[in-house]
This record gives structure tokens, C-alpha cells and sequence, in this order.
């Protein structure tokens, strides 16, 4: 029989498959959502927020300055002791609910708009960000009226004031994490999003007009880490929650220190993914290329360093380089893009910084040949080999597209590498035997550990790390919790 033809690669191209942005409309200005209304801002200044996938300025986004922060504290403040303060449960429920509902409904557009402001591929901000973030909504609208049974013979009571300054990696799912629990308990709230993602949280303002939240219960308040620090140290705030760098965490906890304010830190990771020789080996590549490649590596909770089993490290090595050479790197609105734009240009300069440092220290990189678009921020998907644990990139977070590669013997070896780190953040391990997987997830010190899965997400499951990774937890009844009075707080 004959053969049939040899398939060169560009047969199996994709085609484009461009995501249309017809659905969204960006105004050229914006100015801070307080008590219910968009205002400009007293500061009188205004930055740019661009799309990273081309580098054209977007919209002007207003900074808010302390004059400003303190509108939306008092305005906070007013509704609290207000009509939302005096709410039951059950119509706090109808409202998150309502939400919740509305950001389904319009979730490719919030999806698209997150895409453009962030550089994110369209099929992770319309498969995960968004439905994670109107399920995060779903789920805390459940508690609001049923808080007398979350915590035995705790009387629940909101701490006040809910002060909350979230990053750029998710900037959708994070304000979820953070606005959902804080209102179903009954706070009311200013957020701070990151300098170079506002404009899903602006529209999220506007969405929460529409459901008719009532004026003050949430403000937004844009601006850089200037805006953050006005926000976390206003007398006027009860709680902080943040989510951030570990440098950052540490000056807020600092500043907060004798304050009496509640605190909770979701901070930095370098989490260890480890592979056992008995592991199933093509769901672990895919694991791994899932726990470093999502989101082009901009993730707490990356699997950054991978420790494969040295009797298959070569072989698995082999299946990951294949891989990684088919990962589809550029325009982030293509729905067949893996890999969308670094968020910044300050970003891209950091993570190629530190892979320099980990060419210099002796590290073997290893990266596909991709082209990559002629202008926005990109990088290619790397692999470093021959890493050594002292290395820069076997210990600091690059927060990009940089896998770090080591290997083990023993499960006990294995151990000692993986918590060999400053952070305590999430860890996955592949292997099949179920004994294993239990004791390993008894030692590796980190907040999420990981089973034959990576980058699993529920609303119902707290999340969170210890050590340089911060304190408390968001999700599930514990995410709750950091929100109310109680023999915790
Ligand atoms: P970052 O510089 O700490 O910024 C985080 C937020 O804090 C931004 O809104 C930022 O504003 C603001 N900010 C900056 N300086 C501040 C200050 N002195 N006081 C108060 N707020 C301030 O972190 P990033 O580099 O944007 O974000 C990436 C980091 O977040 C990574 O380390 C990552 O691991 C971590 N992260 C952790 C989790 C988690 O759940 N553990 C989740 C996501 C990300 P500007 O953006 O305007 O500078
Ligand atoms: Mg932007």
C-alpha cells in the first residue's frame, strides 16, 4: 500500500482566529467610581493603561490621590453605616446573586476587555477568569444569608470598611476574590486594580450601578502604588486584603503594624512540581506546560521549578521540549493563542533580567524557535536545565514564561528540594500511587498541593500561602471568615 505523504508542520498551522471587539466600548477617559457615581478626580491626573499585545495607549485612567482615597473611605463609611449596614443577609444575597448573573451574561465582553488591557490569551480570560470570577460571586451570594452557620456560635458581624488592592495577573478573578466575600458579610468596600489593568474593574462599577447596589457599598479607586498606599493606610479602614509582591506585602504589614486593622496577604510563590517516575508521564507534560505556561507565567501559584525523578528526566525532558514547540506564542485576541503578551514592558525587562542571571550562573536554556509579533511585549516559552538550587532562578519568582528544571532520587530528596524556598504557596505532585501523594502532601510546606492536577481552582476551596507568601486565606468558608468578627480576628 502506498504511504501517504509526509505532513510537513505548516499543513497543520492554524489559521487565525481572530476574537471580534465589537462587543466592548472603551471611552477615552475615566474617573473614579465613588458613591455610586464615576467623578473626576480632585488630583486632577490621569494615566495610560495600553494594550501589551500592540503598545497603543488605550484609555486615560484617572490617579487617584489622597484626597480621593478619602471620598471613597467616607463615602464607604457613610453606606456602611447606612442602608447596606442595616441589610439582611438575604437581600445582600439578591444583589451578589443579581451580579453574578450579569457578569455571565456579559462575560465575553468583560473577557475581551480584560484580554486588551492585559495581554491575556481571549480563550483563558473567556474559559477561566471570567466564569471563575461570576462563580466566586455565585458562590459567597449562597453564605450571605446563611452566615449564622458558617462558624458555630460565632454571632456574625462585618469588620467595617474593606480596604483592597489587587495586581494585574487577574485582575477580574482577583476583585472577585476580594469584593465577593467582603460584601456577602456585609462590608463595604474601595478597591484599588493595578496601574496597567483598571478597566475591568471600571466596568465592573458600572455593571454593579446597573444591579443597583446602592451608592458607596463599592468604590473604585484607580491609580499606582501611591493610590495602594493611600488606600491600606487610611485610619478609615478596617480590614486591608492584598494580593501582590512579597516586597510590598511586607511594607503594608509593616505600616500596619499597632494599627488595629485586620490584614490578610496573598503574596508571591515559586512552587515546586514534582514527577515521579511512575507518573502518568503525557498528563504530567501536560500538567506541567499548564502550570507554567498559563497566563504566560504570570501566576502566584506557577509550578516554577519542576523536579522530575532522575530515571526519567531525560525522557521527560525530551516529551517537554516537543511540546513546548508547538505552544502557539502571540496575539492574545487570536483564540488559538497559549501564549498571549507580557502585561509590561517593566514586567518583560524583569524576566529577562533573570534569565540572564540564570544564563550567567551557568543554567543551559533552551527555548523554541517562534516568531514572535514585531511590536508588544512577548517571550518565548523557556526551559532551563542544569539548574542548580542556589541559582537565582531556582529561588526568586520570575513571574513569566521560565520553567527552572532539577531532578531527585528519593521522595525524602524530593521533599528537601521543593521546600527549599522562602515561599510557601502551592506545589503539585504526579505519581500513582495514592500512599504517595498523601505523604508528600503532608511534608511539601505550601498552602495548595496538587495531585496528578495543576492550577485547579474553586470557589469553595481556600486558597493561600505561608512564609514569604502571606497569611490568611481567600475562598471557601475561611475567605469568609477574614471578612467577619471573630475569635480569629
Ligand atoms: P505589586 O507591585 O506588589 O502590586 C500589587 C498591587 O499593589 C498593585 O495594585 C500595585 O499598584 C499596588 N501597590 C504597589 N505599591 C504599593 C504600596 N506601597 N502600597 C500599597 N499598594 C501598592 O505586585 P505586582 O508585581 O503588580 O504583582 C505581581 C505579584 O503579585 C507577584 O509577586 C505575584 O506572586 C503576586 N500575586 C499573588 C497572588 C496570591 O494569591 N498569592 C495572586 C496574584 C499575584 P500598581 O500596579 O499601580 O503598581
Ligand atoms: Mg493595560
Amino acid at each position: 500500500m502506498a504511504q501517504p505523504p509526509a505532513v510537513r508542520d505548516k499543513d497543520w498551522d492554524y489559521l487565525p482566529s481572530a476574537q471580534t471587539a465589537e462587543m466592548v466600548s472603551i471611552d477615552d477617559r475615566y474617573g473614579l467610581y465613588i458613591d455610586g457615581k464615576f467623578r473626576a478626580p480632585r488630583s486632577r491626573r490621569y494615566q495610560e493603561t495600553i494594550n501589551p499585545a500592540t503598545e497603543e495607549p488605550i484609555a486615560r485612567v484617572a490617579e487617584a490621590g489622597a484626597r480621593d482615597v478619602d471620598l471613597a473611605v467616607s463615602a464607604a463609611r457613610t453606606a456602611f453605616a447606612g442602608e447596606w449596614g442595616r441589610m439582611g443577609g438575604g437581600e445582600r444575597a439578591k444583589y451578589l446573586f443579581r451580579i453574578a448573573r450579569m457578569l455571565q451574561e456579559r462575560s465575553r465582553e468583560f473577557a475581551v476587555l480584560e484580554t486588551i488591557d492585559g495581554g491575556k490569551p481571549i480563550k483563558e480570560a473567556r474559559d477561566i477568569d471570567l466564569p471563575l470570577a461570576a462563580a466566586h460571586f455565585f458562590y459567597y451570594a449562597g453564605w450571605a444569608d446563611k452566615l449564622e452557620y458558617a462558624f458555630a456560635g460565632v454571632k456574625p458581624e462585618p469588620l467595617g470598611v474593606a480596604g483592597q488592592v489587587i495586581p494585574w495577573n487577574f485582575p477580574m478573578l482577583m476583585l472577585a476574590w476580594k469584593v465577593a466575600p467582603a460584601l456577602a458579610a456585609g462590608n463595604t468596600v474601595v478597591l484599588k486594580p493595578a496601574e496597567t489593568t483598571p478597566l475591568t474593574a471600571l466596568l465592573f462599577a458600572s455593571l454593579t450601578a446597573e444591579a443597583g447596589l446602592p451608592p458607596g457599598v463599592l468604590n473604585i479607586v484607580t491609580g499606582a502604588g501611591r493610590t495602594g498606599a493611600a488606600v491600606v493606610e487610611h485610619p478609615g479602614v478596617d480590614k486591608v486584603a492584598f494580593t501582590g509582591s512579597t516586597a510590598v506585602g511586607k511594607g503594608i504589614q509593616r505600616a500596619l503594624a499597632g494599627t488595629g486593622k485586620k490584614l490578610t496577604l496573598e503574596l508571591g510563590g515559586k512552587g515546586a512540581h514534582v514527577i515521579f517516575d511512575d507518573a502518568p508521564i503525557d498528563q504530567a507534560v501536560e500538567g506541567v506546560i499548564n502550570g507554567i505556561f498559563f497566563n504566560q507565567g504570570h501566576v502566584c501559584c506557577a509550578g516554577s521549578r519542576l523536579f522530575v525523578q532522575e530515571n526519567i528526566h531525560d525522557h521527560f525532558l525530551d516529551k517537554l521540549r516537543n511540546r513546548l514547540g508547538t505552544l502557539r506564542v502571540g496575539d492574545p485576541l487570536d483564540k488559538n493563542t497559549d501564549i498571549g503578551a507580557i502585561n509590561s514592558a517593566e514586567q518583560l525587562q524583569r524576566i529577562e533580567g533573570l534569565v540572564s542571571a540564570g544564563l550567567e550562573e551557568g543554567a543551559e536554556l533552551y527555548q523554541p524557535d517562534c516568531a514572535l509579533p514585531a511590536r508588544g511585549f512577548y517571550f518565548r516559552p523557556t526551559l532551563f536545565t542544569g539548574v542548580a538550587q542556589s541559582h537565582r532562578i531556582a529561588q526568586e519568582e520570575i513571574f513569566g514564561p521560565v520553567l527552572s528544571v532539577m531532578s531527585f532520587r528519593t521522595p525524602a530528596e524530593a521533599v528537601e528540594k521543593a521546600n527549599n524556598t522562602p515561599y510557601g504557596l502551592s506545589a503539585g505532585v504526579w505519581t500513582t500511587k495514592g500512599s504517595r501523594i498523601l505523604w508528600m502532601a503532608d511534608r511539601l510546606r505550601a498552602g495548595v498541593v496538587w495531585a496528578n492536577t495543576y492550577n485547579k481552582f474553586d470557589p469553595a476551596s481556600p486558597f493561600g500561602g505561608y512564609r514569604e507568601s502571606g497569611f490568611g486565606r481567600e475562598g471557601g468558608r475561611h475567605g469568609l471568615a477574614a471578612y467577619l468578627k471573630g475569635p480569629w480576628s
